[in-house]
């Protein structure tokens, strides 16, 4: 059982869609295809204008670098993530300043403020939605309105890789928003997206940057429902089943149902003695800091077929994660809460009682 917080698992009815011949990019009946994609995917995002890149994500992190930046980036670091922001930078000798966080705390609206007031030559705030290093909800949507309400002229970038299809995000005073295929949009990993507000469309149109990269190129191409080289089609057609079947369940019944199940999960190991690690959890995952965390892993693996992600850099063999994304049914997030009881008692850590398959039970499922 697949349940790191990506790549996820790929529904059935997905891998069956993408299982058909190949089509050419450039025909009537694949544009008929990536439209459809493209329109559910501008409902998703919640933006006027959006590109899909064959990339991973950190394409898209760097598309919006490197074609947002005219003079100088913010860049919010509390995990690998917004550290990548930072490296992206210095790979295209982009000037940018850093505020660093612990891996467990949430950036702080005032501490934003304070640097752009310091330095009025940041033009674009890059941060994590959920920083995935540690499973962290940073406060986007405030920091977000508190930058526009001084400067309205900078833009903010909001890496939602591991926070679109998992809860509603106000968009309001967000000017660009990346998402990837292989978290909770359930595809094989090769897609990334990015949505824009308008004034992110005139900023790009003042200063494309780069060659395939070039979001001014994508976007006037994108908006004829092709792209500037040949799209990934396999893989929207993945997308654009996997986007009809959650709207036809409903977007706020997925975002209900993955906090729900985050929250049960996150009461389910507390009850057991774990410590959930960040201050703010995301919904997207639940992460513990657990000093056993190597050996525990390798347990649910071995004996309980599970398969849940470990911690990196300082955080390796310190925490685990277990993905909230997509579609997981409760069967399966009740045997994962179970199955690391089960095996906390295996390596002689707490006796098993099933407590924690009780507490999820009537949390996920309280009247
Ligand atoms: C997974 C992830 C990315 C993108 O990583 P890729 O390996 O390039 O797809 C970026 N940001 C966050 C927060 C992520 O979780």
């Amino acid at each position: 059982m697949l349940l790191t917080p990506g790549p996820t698992a790929v529904p059935e009815f997905v891998r069956t869609a993408m299982s058909d011949l190949t089509l050419h990019h450039r025909t009537p009946e694949f544009e008929a295809i990536f439209e459809e994609a493209r329109g559910l995917l501008l409902e998703l995002l919640d933006m006027p204008e959006a590109v899909i890149l064959a990339s991973s994500g950190t394409g898209a992190m760097e598309a919006c670098v490197t074609n947002l930046t005219h003079s100088k980036a913010l860049t919010i670091n509390a995990g690998k993530f917004g550290e990548r922001f930072g490296k992206i930078c210095n790979a295209h000798s982009i000037d940018y300043t850093e505020l660093k966080y612990d891996w467990d705390t949430p950036a702080n609206v005032d501490d934003v403020l304070e640097a752009i007031e310091q330095d009025s030559s940041i033009d674009a705030i890059f941060i994590q939605i959920c920083e995935s290093a540690g499973g962290l909800r940073h406060p986007v949507e405030q920091i977000a309105k508190a930058v526009k309400e001084k400067n309205s002229k900078i833009t903010i970038v909001a890496d939602g890789i591991t926070a679109i299809g998992v809860e509603k995000i106000d968009t309001t005073n967000i000017d660009a928003i990346i998402t990837g295929s292989q978290k909770a949009l359930m595809l094989p990993p090769g897609l990334s997206m990015i949505g824009f507000s308008d004034e992110a469309v005139k900023k790009i149109e003042q200063k494309p940057a780069g060659y395939y990269f070039n979001l001014l190129s994508e976007i006037k191409k994108q908006k004829t429902n092709t792209t500037a080289y040949t799209a990934a089609t396999t893989l929207i057609i993945g997308l654009k089943a996997i986007l009809s079947k959650i709207k036809q369940d409903g977007f706020d019944k997925l975002y209900a149902k993955t906090e729900l199940r985050a929250k049960s999960t996150r009461e389910a190991l507390k009850a057991i003695g774990l410590k959930v690690y960040p201050k703010t959890p995301a919904c997207a995952m639940t992460t513990v800091y657990c000093e056993e965390s190597n050996a525990l892993r390798k347990q649910l693996q071995a004996k309980y077929n599970l398969n849940i992600a470990g911690g990196q850099d300082h955080l390796k063999g310190k925490i685990f994660r277990i993905n909230h994304m997509g579609l997981v049914e409760d069967f399966e997030a009740t045997w994962a809460v179970n199955a690391i009881e089960k095996a906390m008692d295996d390596l002689g850590l707490r006796k098993f009682d099933g407590t924690a398959n009780k507490v999820f039970m009537e949390n996920n499922f309280e009247k």
